[in-house]
């Protein structure tokens, strides 16, 4: 447990101190390094800095960290020793160790690591003799040293362009030697990069390469707490909301070494496929290789099971002979260790009941696991895996639900490319299928100038010779990435997944060049700009732009909803406001139109031109003969929409913007609307200058159009009822409901309601038949908030309108926000935009007084919310908890409603 005195938990064969549970003390891979100690799964020994050491290292600095914990790092150095048999500075028979950052919730690649730490010129002799490998040991001091001088002592490239400066030794001896591998580099070539390396240090960064274990060790600890405030990590913590306070926890760990010859190797591997979720186990491994080479990308890693390595080879068309002569799989190289591992991945994945990611290394014959934790994925991954897991009996079905981020079911609704148009498609490349979606862009080479182009309205996919760290920002701007280098667990593939963006890894035939900004493949170049298409699910490159197609809701995804509505109380409908529209609603499971906002139906065709005239018509005759022409326009909507919805409400709210909205204001447009109008260009003038409104969003619009024109209103109301009059003789069951919007009065309701009832009284005494409608009223001013229970004396329904009412109740306008809310979320003054998720506090208490003011004289009263809240799944969540009967969206978040709305259920709207 954690106490006040306590900073260092061991784990190991002997004591474990930590456990899985705890994750913020000891972070994501210190709590499940413990656990997997206590599972009996064999982890080399070591012990875990608390997150709390983190803050003190922020706000105190690093003297105050030596002070707190010298003692306890020197007693789990200790333990360690102890447990290895081996000891710290012994330089004959060195204990070396790693040094890992660990924050509660995983940040692949964005914080820093040193391994091999320990080495020193003595060191390295005693590791030699002792390991009977001087080449190894060697191999071992230059990444040390290679690895401290980046990241302890900051020798880092100074610009984009820049190689790194290690690197560039490497290939200068490399080219000197006339090879090709790192593999390929003897002995004395290790020490010569050691001498140059050290050399590089003294030069750029002034000082000597420590040779004081625990000098390196200090110099390790406080890099990895300093990193948690490095630009990356910022980065990918704004992303995905993780806050700063968190901090990170250090892991202290013995060493193991895959790079020890060819029964040695390392490897990542995850219990389950993190880009389909199909239930199959797959990694991939480096024989004589260490750590970070297999997530570098810059050898090709090989095929855990044998099944993933045919697969492999079919992609990347290899032939099987070539595939078991130079990929062979781990399963048909060591096929003990296989035994092992899957032994070890099948317990984890029972235990932790999850799709785990793992990392593990071989060490002369025996397996060692240096990581397990839930394993990043794609959003279709997350479904499946979920709905696999409670079809096996891994896990129930609330379970199941909670498994699922509905915002990643955004991945699943995306457009696919349309099987036809990829036929015809030239392809001019293949890569892995490293995380699928479609990705259609322009080619950009460096994750700035993604993020400058996405800035200027361009669509980019982005083409690195493999992804960094850095280049997080850039990834997430593109529509896809494209790497030449890197395998399945590359840091691109893996980002890209936890993304859900679509990403073609290890392109081999792709050959970047940075300075030309140019692609080459085989005899063609690309260049920078040029249109690329990427599928992510069969590792295909496209040249040009293809089509894609809507997706559907099948498979799991179908069944996932279906859980979802099983638990669910909300009703989840759509704002929608063409048959097409409510047509893909229905397809997405909505259960009615929650806002048709007719407005949007007269700028279309001709009916503008009958808009315009209405507008420019300076008596009421003149306006009726207008809106007579829009009566049959306006009926032919209602009809489709009643069509699609057959069965299903539908609200049809009355006109709601300021008028001033249907007609041109720049003087182009105003003479061609003259001519159209056959009125002088003046007339056109004036009357734009008529509607102009300093502050047209709390202007003339919403119910006080109706109440100055009810004539406006009589034509909508009856093009609604005649047209669900005509649908219901064609059979179809229509339930209409009429909205009244942006009242603030009992008497504006009122006023707009005697409109409608005397309009359809007259149309069912022409038609001789009635049908049932009701009228209700958009509760979006918040006086109309304050007033709810009289209001709802006389409305049948509610539906809030929270865009206007957060904007209202805040006293910002949402057109205008932009300039200031992204300068707010940053400095924390608000956590998220109010506009894309509920003001709980305020706008929401508001939504929740209403409510139960609206119900206190009606209780039985129907309340929905149509703002663009009703897709978001944390308003939904709070939607839940004041219980309204529904939450309405766009289309393509109705499903993400559902699964929120079913969550909210299943934990109590918590
Ligand atoms: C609202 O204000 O929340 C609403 C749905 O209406 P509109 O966005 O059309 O103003
Ligand atoms: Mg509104």
């Amino acid at each position: 447990m954690a106490s006040e005195n306590k900073h260092v938990y061991v784990f190991g064969q002997s004591r474990t101190d930590g456990d899985a549970k705890m994750k913020n003390l000891l972070g994501g891979k210190g709590a499940n390094l413990a656990e997997m100690c206590r599972l009996g799964i064999r982890v080399p020994s070591g012990f875990t800095i608390s997150t709390e050491v983190c803050t003190v290292y922020t706000k105190q600095g690093l003297d105050a960290v030596k002070e707190l914990i010298r003692a306890e790092v020197t007693q789990g150095i200790a333990f360690i020793e102890g447990e290895m048999g081996k000891r710290f500075g012994n330089a004959d028979d060195p204990l070396l160790l790693s040094v890992r950052s660990g924050a509660r919730a995983s940040m692949p690649g964005m914080m820093d690591t040193i391994l091999n730490l320990g080495l020193n010129d003595e060191a390295v002799a005693g590791l030699a003799a002792k390991s009977g490998n001087e080449r190894f040991a060697w191999d071992s001091y230059r990444r040390f040293v290679q690895m401290y001088g980046d990241v302890v002592m900051g020798l880092k490239p100074v610009s984009k362009e820049e190689h790194d400066p290690f690197e560039v030794i490497i290939d200068a001896v490399k080219h000197q030697k006339g090879v090709a591998l790192d593999t390929e580099l003897e002995t004395a070539d290790l020490k010569e990069l050691v001498n140059r390396f050290k050399g590089l240090i003294r030069a750029r960064v002034g000082r000597e390469f420590p040779t004081d274990p625990w000098e390196q060790l200090w110099g390790s600890v406080m890099a990895v707490f300093q990193s948690w405030n490095n630009e990356r990590a910022q980065v990918y913590r704004e992303l995905n909301d993780i806050p700063e306070s968190w901090g990170t926890a250090v892991n202290v760990q013995a060493m193991v070494f895959g790079n020890l010859g060819s029964h040695s190797g390392t490897g990542v591997a995850f219990t389950r496929d993190a880009a389909t979720g199909e239930d199959l186990f797959n990694g991939e491994f480096l024989i004589n290789a260490q750590g970070e080479d297999v997530v570098a990308g810059i050898r090709t890693p090989q095929q855990i099971t044998l099944e993933g390595s045919r697969r492999w080879a079919e992609l990347a068309v290899i032939g099987e002979d070539e595939r078991r002569a130079k990929y062979p799989s781990l399963e048909e190289l060591m096929p003990d260790i296989y035994k092992q591992l899957i032994e070890a991945e099948t317990k984890l994945e029972r235990h932790y009941a999850d799709m785990q990611d793992i990392e593990f290394t071989i060490q002369e014959g025996r397996l060692w696991m240096l990581q397990t934790r839930n394993g990043k994925r794609t959003g279709a991954a997350m479904v499946r895996i979920a709905m696999d897991m409670l079809r096996q009996g891994l896990i129930d079905e609330k379970e199941a639900l909670r498994r699922v981020n509905p915002e990643r079911l955004n991945e699943l609704l995306h457009p696919v490319f349309d099987p036809a148009a990829m036929k015809k498609a030239r392809s001019i490349a293949h890569g892995l299928p490293a995380s699928p979606g479609a990705a259609t862009g322009q080619i950009v080479f460096f994750a700035d100038e993604a993020e400058e182009w996405v800035r200027k309205g361009r669509r980019v996919v982005l083409v690195r010779q493999e992804t960094s760290p850095e280049d997080l920002r850039g990834m997430s701007v593109a529509q896809g990435i494209l790497t030449a280098r890197g395998g399945m667990t590359s840091h691109a593939a893996v980002v890209a997944r936890g993304m859900g963006k679509c990403c073609v890894s290890g392109a081999g035939a792709v050959h970047v060049n940075y300075s030309a900004r140019t692609m080459t493949i085989g005899s063609e170049t690309f260049k920078e700009g040029e249109w690329i298409s990427l599928n992510g699910s069969t590792g295909d490159v496209y040249l040009g732009q293809v089509p894609t197609k809507e997706a559907e809701l099948t498979g799991d995804f179908g069944a996932l909803m279906e859980l979802a509505d099983k638990y669910k109380r909300l009703g989840v409908r759509a704002n929608a406001d063409t048959p097409a529209d409510a047509k893909a609603a229905r397809g997405f499971g909505a259960t009615g139109i929650g806002l048709c906002r007719t407005e949007h139906m007269f700028f279309e065709g001709d009916r503008i031109r009958a808009v315009r005239e209405m507008i420019l018509a300076d008596d009421l005759p003149g306006r009726r003969r207008a809106l007579a022409k829009l009566l049959p326009m306006q009926r032919g909507d209602f009809e489709g929409l009643f069509r699609e919805m057959s069965g299903l409400p539908v609200t049809i709210r009355l006109l709601d913007p300021p008028l001033h909205e249907f007609v041109p204001h720049d003087e182009a447009n105003q003479q061609i609307m003259a001519e159209e109008m056959n009125v002088p260009l003046g007339v056109i003038k004036l009357r734009v200058d008529d509607l102009h409104e300093f502050n047209p969003m709390m202007g003339h619009r919403g119910c006080r159009l109706g109440i100055t024109y009810p004539e406006i209103t009589e034509m909508q109301t009856r093009a609604i009822i005649e047209a669900a009059l005509n649908m219901r003789k064609q059979g179809h069951d229509v339930k209409a409901e009429i909205m009244i919007p942006l009242v603030g009065t009992v008497r504006e309701f009122n006023a707009q309601a005697n409109v409608i009832r005397q309009t359809a009284a007259a149309v069912f005494q022409e038609r001789g038949e009635e049908i049932a409608y009701m009228i209700g009223t958009m509760i979006e001013t918040p006086r109309a908030a304050l007033i709810a229970d009289s209001i709802g004396a006389q409305a049948e329904f509610f539906s809030f309108g929270t865009n206007d009412l957060t904007q209202m109740t805040m006293g910002f306008s949402r057109d205008d926000a932009g300039k200031f809310l992204p300068h707010y979320i940053k400095g924390g003054i608000y956590e998220r935009d109010p506009f894309q998720s509920i003001d709980q506090k305020g706008v929401g208490l508001l939504v929740k007084m209403a409510v139960e003011k609206g119900r206190s004289v009606r209780p039985k009263l129907k309340v929905g919310v149509c703002g663009e809240h009703g897709g978001d799944p944390a308003s939904v969540v709070f939607f839940h908890g004041c219980g309204l009967d529904y939450v309405s969206c766009s289309p393509f978040r109705v499903p993400i409603a559902r699964l929120a709305a079913a969550q909210a259920a299943v934990d109590g709207g918590k």
